[in-house]
């Protein structure tokens, strides 16, 4: 897929806030300084659509973005460990998962993961949450470049054993590195394979 246009369409707190479901939607979530606006530029070649920035956990909106005129782009708040009153994040969490529930034209998840840690607590919780609920998701490990290629792929097993144990399969997988431009075309054919696969059920 060539990305031919890109636009921030509108910031959310609740569902009932967010742009008609008209249109297939792909979300973008992990863990704050996961390098989730990295990626979403990368993937749109937009530069400044979402704000990269060295203070984790800045996304405090579900942020909407009209890709090609076709689907909407995701970025959604960062769950872990964001620098805020418990009480904040709880009303976050609240959102992201009304959001995650109720959303009907969500096509897939990704779930950002940062491939150099040992597998988090925090990201299986949230997959298995997602997987009890039936919300497609698919894993993008980030960050790559700072490991080698052999390391990327053992972090990816770890995460793998864990969930075999709870899984009857895994999901799609992807491993991304903005400094190496790595990632962007296989995210962006999996995500046209999904529309095209729902075209087809329509
Ligand atoms: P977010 O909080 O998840 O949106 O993360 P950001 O995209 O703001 O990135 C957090 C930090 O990680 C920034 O300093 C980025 O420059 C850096 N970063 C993001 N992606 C990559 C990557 O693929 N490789 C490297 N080396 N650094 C990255």
């Amino acid at each position: 897929m060539i990305i031919t246009s890109a636009s921030f369409v509108r910031s959310s707190v609740t569902v009932s806030q967010c742009p008609p479901p008209d249109k297939p939607e792909f979300g973008f979530i992990g863990r704050s300084n996961v390098g989730k606006s990295s990626l979403i530029n990368m993937i749109t070649g937009s530069k400044g659509l979402a704000k990269v920035s060295g203070s984790p956990g800045k996304t405090r909106t579900i942020n909407h973005f009209l890709i090609n005129e076709g689907w909407y782009l995701v970025d959604l708040p960062g769950y872990g460990y964001a620098k805020v009153p418990a009480r904040m994040k709880e009303s976050w969490n609240r959102s992201v998962q009304e959001y995650i529930l109720k959303r009907e034209n969500l096509a897939c998840l990704f779930v950002l993961i940062d491939s150099r840690h040992e597998p988090q607590n925090s990201d299986l919780a949230f997959m298995e949450f997602l997987g009890l609920n039936g919300i497609p998701l698919a894993r993008v490990f980030t960050k790559s470049d700072k490991l080698s290629p052999a390391a990327v792929w053992k972090s990816i097993e770890n995460y793998d054993r864990v969930m075999l144990s709870r899984w009857e399969s895994l999901p799609a997988t992807f491993v991304s590195s903005t400094l190496r431009k790595k990632g962007k075309e296989e995210i962006l054919s999996f995500i046209q394979e999904t529309i095209n696969n729902l075209s087809k059920l329509a």
